[in-house]
């Protein structure tokens, strides 16, 4: 029997999945997609540097080709276009990175591997193992089964054990989508990256490598833009992927339970404006993994650690869900 079992390979189960390798627990992390995947995400908070660190996948990153930034140009609400940094401390102004996601991901998942996870690649979780006393026993794969004291759930948006256990998940929000994209070329505005609201909702800009350009459009479902659309900026980029997402601001009403955590966006989604996307996916992977060993180890009980962890997940959730309300009310977006 395995200490973990976690679901997903993304920034929140490989984390999960280093940390629990750091305190000597066997760990089996299984993904069902093929990587390099499509997943938007390339802009980096600075708070993530240190993390990356801790978790061994900065070396990997240093090397691959990145961006960094000081700060964003912001238009919203009444205020003019302005520039807000990062801030600085006694050794310098904060940057944070623009970073592909392909090289984030394989950074991630080669440091999961280089600390001894196993990973099970193309494998889908299927099912959950459950003890007849209803504490969750590990997962059922297309590849067989896999008994693990604890599983973490970090499948992403997809929510997939708050759906097999049925958690139900509560709105935040009123329904959101985004339009992204990525387009390449030469971009003459040197006012990168950058945040404008308008009327129906906001749209973000940035150069993420050399010659490539992302943006997102944020709205509500009757304001989406056209599949065609492109920011003005970029009318003389050419288009090479667009998709969307739905960005919902969304909470599962269980983050943890008897055997089982869930972890980053599998707990909790907001839209990209929260700018802590793949941060809270790597400290929420971090934290479980932290108290799931701990819980093996006998240092706490299962209850403990779920009382802990669902208190830290909401504190972080909640806290960006009522700076995210008055940055919407202040640009009169959403009816916030
Ligand atoms: C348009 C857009 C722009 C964004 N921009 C940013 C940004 O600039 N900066 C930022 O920090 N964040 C950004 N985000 C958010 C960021 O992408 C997510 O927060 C982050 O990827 C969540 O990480 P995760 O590990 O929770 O999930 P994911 O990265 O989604 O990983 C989940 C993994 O689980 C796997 N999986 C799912 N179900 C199963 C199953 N049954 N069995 C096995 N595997 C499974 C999936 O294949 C996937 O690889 C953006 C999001 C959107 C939609």
């Amino acid at each position: 029997m395995k200490t973990l079992a976690v679901i997903g390979g993304g920034p929140a189960g490989t984390s999960a999945a280093i940390t629990a390798r750091q305190f000597g627990a066997s760990v089996v992390i299984i993904e069902a997609t093929e990587f390099p995947r499509f997943r938007p995400g390339e802009s980096l908070h600075p708070g993530i540097e240190t993390l990356l660190e801790a978790l061994g996948a900065d070396s990997s990153l240093r090397n691959a080709p990145h961006l960094r930034y000081q700060g964003i140009w912001v238009s919203w609400g009444d205020t003019e276009r302005h520039f807000v940094s990062f801030g600085s401390d006694h050794r310098g102004a904060w940057f944070g990175y623009q970073i592909s996601r392909a090289h984030l991901d394989a950074a991630l998942l080669s440091a999961a591997e280089a600390a001894g996870a196993e990973v099970w690649r193309s494998c889908k979780a299927q099912a959950l193992l459950m003890r007849p006393d209803g504490f969750v026993a590990g997962v059922i794969t297309d590849r067989g089964e896999l008994e693990a004291e604890t599983v973490i759930d970090a499948s992403g948006p997809a929510g997939w054990l708050a759906r097999e256990l049925g958690v139900p998940v509560a709105a935040f929000s009123p329904r959101l989508v985004a339009h992204y994209g990525y387009a390449e070329g030469v971009c003459s505005s040197t006012e990168l990256p950058a945040i404008r609201a308008d009327q129906h909702g906001w749209t973000w800009l940035a150069q993420i490598e050399p010659y490539r350009y992302h943006w997102t459009r944020v709205t509500q479902p009757e304001y989406r833009p056209a599949r065609s659309w492109l920011p003005e900026e970029y009318r003389y980029l050419n288009v090479c992927r667009t998709g969307g997402a739905d960005v919902t601001w969304r909470k599962a009403g269980r983050l943890a339970g008897a055997g089982w955590f869930l972890c980053g966006e599998a707990g909790g989604v907001l839209d990209p404006s929260s700018s802590h996307g793949v941060l809270r996916s790597l400290l929420s992977g971090r934290m479980a993994a932290h108290l799931a060993v701990a819980v093996s180890r006998g240092a706490l009980n299962s209850h403990e650690a779920r009382t802990s962890y669902q208190r830290w997940f909401d504190e972080s959730f909640d806290g960006d869900v009522k700076k995210m309300t008055a940055s919407y009310r202040e640009a009169g977006l959403f009816g916030c």
